[in-house]
């Protein structure tokens, strides 16, 4: 498996090219913006891109979707437990960064806890990690886990929009994320990538004295 990454427009979020490299089949995981280095990407790369899945619903992770879409017919997947977050994203977008973005992208299908993803002789699963929004979740194999806004290098994801819960983002990232090998490669949804043990170590939010951790 063989992971592209793309950091795409001006809340710099991450868009990843996931393929299998004999069959050249591939995925993207997040498509927050310039839909144009995507598809430069896959063309460049020979690959043939079978879909697109959500970490999350934020516009910043979804703005692209439609673009491509129109690009190569490929089904967009998300957590149900988002979809209220994608209906809303237009308004919370004026709300607080003030700009307008395009109506969100209708999804074709949902993804689900325990779910795997076959790439070509790839295989990623579905971890449901609720917190950041009702519906993240993250795409785990082989060594590697895309993390979406739940962990970041040395940080975590924000919880104060709507459908955000820090008790259940601890939750997620403790109960499941650091339950993972401590070399599991973390490609987050915006930064740079950092690792499972790492971060179970030196997180200060969430690792073994956060500051998350220690409130009652
Ligand atoms: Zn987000
Ligand atoms: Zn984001």
């Amino acid at each position: 498996m063989r992971v592209l990454v793309h950091e795409v427009g001006f809340l710099r979020s991450n868009s990843y090219v996931v393929y299998d490299e004999a069959s050249r089949e591939a995925v993207l995981i997040d498509a927050g913006d310039d839909a144009w280095l995507m598809l430069e990407s896959i063309h460049d790369n020979r690959l043939k891109l079978q879909a697109i899945y959500a970490t999350h619903c934020h516009f910043d992770h979804v703005l692209a979707v439609d673009d491509l879409k129109q690009a190569v017919r490929v089904p967009f997947y998300i957590h149900r437990d988002d979809l209220e977050v994608l209906a809303m994203g237009k308004e919370m977008t004026r709300r607080f960064l003030g700009i307008d973005v395009p109506d969100p992208p209708a999804p074709d299908g949902f993804v689900e806890e325990g779910q795997t993803i076959q790439i070509g002789s790839s295989t990623l699963k579905v971890i449901h990690t609720p917190g950041h929004s009702p519906g993240s979740v993250c795409y785990y194999g082989e060594g590697v886990l895309f993390s979406g806004d739940t962990l970041f290098q040395g940080s975590v994801g924000r919880t104060d929009a709507p459908g955000g819960n820090a008790e259940q983002l601890v939750k997620s990232i403790v109960e499941k994320l650091f339950k993972l090998p401590d070399d599991v490669k973390v490609y987050p949804g915006h930064g740079p990538e950092t690792t499972i043990g790492w971060e179970r170590r030196h997180n200060p939010f969430v690792g073994e004295n956060g500051y998350l951790r220690r409130r009652p």
